[in-house]
């Protein structure tokens, strides 16, 4: 029996890969991603994958700026964007994960317009109503860590598939 790791919680399928170029062809990561230090989190390697799903999630569903309506984003001008900044909220929390608070937003929103949180939260109140937004504001303040970034993984590979059908 192999000594468990610190990572054992880790999906089996991503431990037995052998090197890092596997991992970014099973999941199909973007070719700058050569290295686990390229992607945004690396502890565990999931959360890092889990992101990259996240925005590819994002671009297939949306085209436009979220909060100012730019339309069809592409390359540097489309990133995307948290309703409530991860660095306020805990990149752990499960809050900083739903994909009703991330949406697509255009360099302009995302950099110096920092977010444009009014915007954003107006249209998550129009979107998904005015419990959902008071809840999310809640939650911002509530420890809710992410403990399997394995089902995460699974979970966000399941709904991108579903949005290919
Ligand atoms: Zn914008």
């Amino acid at each position: 029996m192999p000594k468990p790791s610190r990572h054992s919680f880790r999906s089996p399928k991503i431990a037995r890969s052998a090197t890092f170029a596997s991992i970014a062809r099973e999941y199909d990561l973007p070719s700058y991603i050569t290295s686990k230090k390229h992607l945004r989190w690396s502890t565990p390697i999931e959360k890092g994958i889990a992101w990259e799903i996240v925005k590819k999630i994002v671009r297939k569903k949306e085209t436009d700026c979220y909060t100012c309506g730019r339309k069809d984003l592409e390359g540097q001008n489309a990133s995307t964007g948290h309703c409530y900044p991860v660095a306020q909220t805990g990149s752990n929390n499960a809050l900083s994960w739903d994909l009703r608070l991330i949406h697509l937003q255009c360099g302009y929103c995302n950099g110096p317009g920092q977010g444009e949180q009014g915007l954003y939260e107006e249209r998550i109140r129009k979107e998904y109503g005015d419990a959902f937004l008071q809840e999310a504001r809640q939650r911002r303040y509530k420890v809710d860590p992410i403990k399997n970034w394995d089902a995460k993984v699974e979970e966000l590979k399941n709904i991108l598939q579903s949005l290919d059908k």
